[in-house]
């Protein structure tokens, strides 16, 4: 019995042009311009974008928790009096 030759993928989904330094392919799908998220023309930008929603996502978590937080330092404060 010869061994099957191994099919990477048989749908020929798209996969990111990118080669590391060490030469390695990114392993990641790509999207139509041939990249993917990370090394997109536009990559920078797709970075910034998370990058900013998470940031204002931190933001946003300590604007909510941070009225809670200081209620919660005086009621410990109020407590150990
Ligand atoms: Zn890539």
């Amino acid at each position: 019995m010869e061994p099957h030759p191994t099919i990477q993928s048989p749908i020929a989904a798209p996969q990111c042009l990118h080669l590391s330094r060490s030469g390695q392919r990114c392993q990641r799908p790509a999207f139509e311009d041939g990249f993917c998220e990370l090394h997109g023309r536009d990559a920078v930008w797709r970075f910034n974008t998370a990058a900013r929603r998470r940031l204002f996502a931190v933001l946003l978590g300590a604007a909510i928790l941070w009225p809670i937080l200081v209620d919660l330092y005086r009621a410990i404060r109020h407590l150990r009096h």
